[in-house]
């Protein structure tokens, strides 16, 4: 069922309306979605003009294009250097005409010991960089890719000891219908998300009002664990211990 909007009844109840136009009535309402979508359900309920208005608003988040790679190397060359595997760019010089830095943002350490397969650096290319890369030929970006890796360790291990080169574009991936990378919009008013609203009758959960791990899955977990346990303090209070409630609450 798609959620076109929430609004309150005159008896204090909710009405969620769905795509189809059907009217439901709840006491309560969890609301999960990315906040900028939240914005259009609650246009009515919540003014814009409003704190919580504002944290819900469309400009909050801003979605950028990411392109995610993982190298497989046949030994861990920068263990070998003392160095993690972790390289952070901001911009970078300009390698190709098309475009303004280096293809990489940040890169790290992607090793996993359980499926015993060739060490590994992963890594996104993100935001304008990833925009403008997006459109060169894979060839080439990898080329640039490994170039600069190679300048940033000075040495030549990673273009020489390459296996494998996997490389993604999620922004071109229709299903998905989004980024994996958001950046900060007007997000003053963010932490309102993370408190019951409207008398303990409006909650909010989801990945962006977390405060660990937020954009991430573990994000979009620990805040639905912070939301269930907020609904069960203003409906059941007595069915938590102190302690778990203060952990969930924690989120
Ligand atoms: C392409 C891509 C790659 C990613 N890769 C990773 C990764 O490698 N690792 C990682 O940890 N995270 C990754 N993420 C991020 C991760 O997927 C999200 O952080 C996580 O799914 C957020 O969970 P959530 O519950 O907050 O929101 P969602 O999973 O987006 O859930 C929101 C739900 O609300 C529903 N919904 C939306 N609008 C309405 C409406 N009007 N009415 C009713 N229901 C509605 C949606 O259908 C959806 O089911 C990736 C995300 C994308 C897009």
């Amino acid at each position: 069922m798609k959620v076109t909007s929430i609004n309150q009844r005159k008896d204090g109840n909710f009405n969620i309306q769905d795509a189809c136009g059907k009217n439901y009535a709840a006491k309560r309402i969890l609301c999960a979605v990315e906040p900028n979508l939240m914005a259009s359900i609650f246009k009515k309920l919540i003014p814009k003009k409003t704190d919580l208005g504002k944290a819900i608003a469309s400009d909050a988040f801003q979605a950028h294009p990411g392109i995610k790679f993982i190298i497989g190397y046949d030994k861990a060359y920068w263990k070998e250097d003392l160095f993690t595997g972790m390289c952070v760019v901001l911009g970078g010089k300009k390698v190709i005409t098309e475009c303004q830095g280096v293809p990489l943002t940040v890169s790290f350490d992607a090793t996993c010991n359980v499926d015993n397969t060739f060490p590994k650096l992963s890594g996104i290319i993100c935001g304008k960089v990833a925009q403008e890369w997006i459109d060169i030929p894979t060839h080439v970006l990898q080329e640039q890719l490994l170039q600069t890796l190679a300048d940033l360790v000075g040495k030549s291990w990673p273009k020489d000891g390459v296996q494998y080169f996997k490389m993604k574009a999620w922004a071109g991936e229709k299903a998905a219908m989004a980024s994996t990378l958001f950046s900060i919009g007007n997000m003053r008013h963010l932490h309102l998300l993370r408190k019951p609203q409207m008398d303990e009758k409006l909650f909010f959960a989801g990945t962006a009002t977390a405060n660990k791990f937020v954009f991430n899955m573990a994000g979009g977990a620990g805040a639905g664990q912070r939301a269930a346990a907020q609904i069960i303090k203003a409906i059941k209070p007595e069915t938590f211990s102190v302690n778990n409630m203060e952990h969930f609450l924690s989120y």
